[in-house]
């Protein structure tokens, strides 16, 4: 997952059991370009944290002590400070994505609002030392340019307003989402005290300064924001480097090697079930009026669903010799 917000890159790397992280961490810096301090393993399983990867952290780890899913690498920004006693400050902001749900009653001020947390965390650059002043718009801009991916272009543009673009603190209404400072748990604020209940200060996209916590930040969707913007699909879609391929291909006996480069959703199988075939050669149509095989076109579709369609996974791939 890189900082420019483009599409994440799936690279293949090759692994023995018996190797330690390390070579993971040289080969993976090659095949990106990133030096190996650039890189960082987070666990992803949780989309309510994004925990640096203690296994991967340390290089003696054996590959085979891994379960290679539960970890997604991140590029990290490079600080520019050389000032080694400040290095225990983390040149980056983690923002976890969430969104309240209201139930029609509630009881108490906690209960009151319903914190759900999804999709996959993201990371920010920022660094302290920097000269220039980091401003929440700056904030802004750089979330925005990291989810632009997965939002769904807004077509209805007549509600952006010359004065909206002209005008910075109507900026703000620009973004689906609204940034607040929380724990990093996610679910408090990490500014208020928690007598307040306050899940949360959310900040503008405006000049100010922006104000570090030593929490991470929440990027706030509006449910229907969430339902209208957020294609969540798009998270996974994944760049396939040509390393993937040869890190199979490599291995002859790996029954793998077939297996489909991108992810495949459940649609594109329905798609796929419904198209136009065309049967030809030995599957030619058997004519009863000219008694003859003859070329034609068959299409499946499916007219009426029962009140409940399993779909089971055919884990067996046939390969014709
Ligand atoms: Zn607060
Ligand atoms: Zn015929």
């Amino acid at each position: 997952v890189r900082l420019d917000g483009l599409k994440p890159i799936r690279y293949g790397i090759k692994l023995d059991g018996e190797l330690t992280v390390d070579h993971i961490k040289k080969q993976l810096s090659i095949l990106s370009s990133l030096s190996i301090e650039q890189i960082g393993f987070f666990d992803v399983t949780h989309p309510s944290s994004l925990r640096r990867h203690t296994l991967m952290d340390y290089n003696q780890t054996k590959i085979k002590q891994l379960n290679v899913r539960d970890f997604v690498a991140y590029e990290l920004p490079l600080t520019k400070s050389t000032d080694n006693n400040n290095s225990s400050s983390i040149p980056f902001i983690i923002a976890i994505h969430r969104r309240l749900e209201h139930p029609d009653r509630y009881l108490s001020p906690l209960t009151r609002q319903k914190i759900l947390f999804f999709g996959q965390p993201i990371i920010i650059a920022y660094d302290e030392n920097e000269s220039t002043k980091i401003t929440n718009k700056s904030i802004y801009e750089n979330v925005s340019k990291q989810l632009e991916r997965l939002l769904r272009k807004n077509t209805d543009l007549s509600y952006v307003s010359n004065h909206a673009l002209d005008c910075d603190d109507s900026l703000g209404e620009r973004y689906p989402f609204i940034l607040k400072h929380v724990t990093e748990e996610g679910k408090k604020c990490s500014i208020c005290p928690w007598n307040r209940f306050c899940t949360g200060c959310s900040f503008e996209s405006n000049t100010n300064e922006f104000l570090r916590t030593r929490g991470n930040l929440a990027i706030e969707w509006e449910s229907s924001a969430y339902y209208l913007r957020y294609l969540s699909g798009r998270e996974q879609d994944v760049e396939i480097h040509p390393s993937v391929k040869s890190s199979r291909t490599l291995n002859k006996n790996d029954a793998n090697t077939d297996e489909p480069s991108s992810i495949i959703t459940l649609e594109d199988c329905l798609q796929s079930f419904t198209n136009w075939e065309n049967l030809e050669n030995k599957e030619m149509f058997n004519c009863k009026r000219c008694k003859k095989l003859q070329p034609a076109d068959k299409k499946l579709d499916i007219w009426k669903l029962p009140p409940c369609l399993k779909f089971s996974d055919k884990v067996l791939h046939v390969v014709e010799k």
